[in-house]
């Protein structure tokens, strides 16, 4: 049996040279980046996270997941998720440049031009939709409509809950088409509609840091020519811009859970009630025993997962099941550091309440837990899978 659980030279050297930009241009933000949010203000302002991903950029950090034809890194998923592991371990919001939603890439040739470069360079702010008030969950259930009229469509409806959703210029949006088909199956269509075609943006204030938007149609005119990929496939490309996420939200919380815990280890040295430091109590030793195994499983699921969609292998059970620990599992850690800070974890002096809030999001969106159980259950039920991490 061969095993080798370490990186090779290049994703070591991609790893810590992304390490380094975030110790050395991003941590230097964060107090600031606190104190702006206490004050309900953007940790970092667009135009300083446009300045920023230039300043990557000439660091060679432009499109982790953008081909290369389109001036990006092209990274394998492995790398990506490692990179994302780094950008955990700051609470600057900050993501490196010249990346387009995964879905952008069915763009015909004009559309390129519209949508896919603009956004890669920057210049276009993009959302994707496909949550309705009525269907988040069961997502096959949208009621959201597009009517054809000639060589228009007419979209009419609201999505909720849409990230960027108060920013985008555009958006990805998933509409039924044809009622008398499935929605899943040829019933649905995506459309790039621009905010200028007519739609509006409402704000949902949420317990994190920003928050996402409803999207508000009212008869919106979009011309066929915009339609993405196929009449048809709007909720295969919709499950397509999911899945991505499902790797990467996990790496993020790895390198969140890995910075928690480590201030939580340094503060357990350093504090001390009753003559000794608060380390030296088995209560707390076991609360950064639970934290490091868990960190430990959540980094070789996470990896895993990655690993199986290099390989272009279906990754949807071991992305589930990645993405159902780690959400888990940043919320449990983040848990615990609070407890181990004490009073001090709860304040706005430090982050931990602002992670607490931050990794809450993770279990919910993109698949909740309950939908990440439904599908690594359903796999093995149906025998489309094997039981536990089978090796090949
Ligand atoms: C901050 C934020 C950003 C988001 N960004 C986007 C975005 O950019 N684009 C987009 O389209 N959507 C986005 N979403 C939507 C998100 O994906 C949905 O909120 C999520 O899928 C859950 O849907 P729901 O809120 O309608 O909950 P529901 O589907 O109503 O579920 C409510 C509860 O019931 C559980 N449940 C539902 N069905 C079952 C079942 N069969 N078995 C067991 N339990 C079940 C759920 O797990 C959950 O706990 C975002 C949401 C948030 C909060």
């Amino acid at each position: 049996m061969q095993m080798d659980f370490s990186l090779s030279d290049e994703e070591r050297a991609i790893r810590d040279t992304a390490r380094q930009f975030i110790t050395r241009e991003i941590m230097p933000l964060e107090r600031e980046a606190l104190r702006r949010e206490r004050a309900h203000r953007p940790g970092l302002e667009r135009s300083e996270l446009v300045e920023l991903q230039q300043k990557a950029k000439k660091f060679g950090f432009w499109g982790l997941s953008t081909p290369e034809q389109f001036g990006g890194m092209d990274l394998p998923a492995v790398l990506q998720s490692l990179i994302w592991t780094e950008l955990g371990r700051t609470w600057v919001q900050f993501r490196f440049g010249g990346e387009a939603d995964n879905i952008l890439y069915y763009c015909d040739e004009r559309q390129k031009k519209e949508y896919l470069l603009p956004t890669i360079d920057g210049d276009r702010i993009s959302c994707f939709a496909i949550t309705e008030p009525g269907a988040g969950s069961d997502a096959a259930n949208i009621r959201f409509s597009a009517r054809r009229d000639g060589d228009d469509w007419v979209l009419r409806g609201e999505k909720t809950f849409i990230t960027n959703g108060h920013d985008a210029d555009f958006v990805i949006v998933v509409a039924v088409t044809d009622r008398d088909k499935d929605v899943r199956n040829g019933g649905s269509t995506a459309f790039l509609v621009d905010r200028a075609m007519g739609w509006r943006s409402e704000f949902i204030p949420t317990m994190g840091e920003g928050g996402p938007a409803s999207l508000i149609f009212e008869d919106v005119r979009v011309p066929s020519s915009n339609i993405l990929g196929e009449i048809g496939q709007g909720f295969e490309l919709g499950m397509e811009w999911i899945g991505k996420g499902r790797y990467l939200i996990p790496s993020l919380a790895l390198g969140i859970a890995e910075r928690a815990l480590g201030m939580a280890i340094e503060y357990a040295n350093t504090r001390e009630t009753f003559g000794r430091p608060i380390g030296t109590n088995q209560a707390i030793q076991w609360m950064i025993a639970d934290s490091e195994v868990e960190l430990e499983a959540t980094r070789w699921l996470v990896l895993r997962a990655a690993w199986t969609v290099d390989q272009d292998e279906d990754p949807r059970h071991m992305s589930s099941m990645a993405k159902l620990y780690g959400a888990g599992m940043v919320n449990r850690v983040v848990d615990r550091v609070m407890q181990i800070h004490g009073g001090m974890g709860y304040t706005r002096e430090l982050p931990i309440e602002r992670w607490y809030r931050q990794v809450r999001l993770m279990r919910i969106y993109e698949g909740t837990d309950e939908m990440q159980r439904l599908i690594i259950a359903r796999d093995l039920l149906r025998g489309y899978t094997k039981i536990g991490g089978y090796l090949r």
